[in-house]
């Protein structure tokens, strides 16, 4: 009979930890999901600036911000008269 109990409580052990395994694969997958949506939502919340030298329409991320005047590239920022370090 204590064998039996024995092996009871032993299933009981392996069941709790696949549960809580099962729980954290589980959990993982909509994080992740979460994270790429967001990634997704901030580039196309991503803004599109006129460069302040040429007027070329760029994202902000491929431009650079000077004294908050927005340039298409490094080169327009210094033609434009910006002091880059
Ligand atoms: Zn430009």
């Amino acid at each position: 009979m204590g064998r039996i109990l024995f092996f009871l409580g032993l299933a009981l052990v392996a069941w709790v930890l696949f549960k809580s395994w099962q729980r954290k694969q589980l959990g993982d997958k909509p994080g992740v999901g979460a994270q790429q949506k967001g990634n997704l939502g901030r580039k196309t919340q991503e803004e599109i600036m006129p460069c302040q030298h040429c007027g070329a329409y760029s994202p902000m991320s491929e431009g650079v911000m000077m004294q908050g005047r927005f340039y298409c590239g490094m080169e327009h920022a210094k033609a434009a008269g910006e002091k880059v370090h």
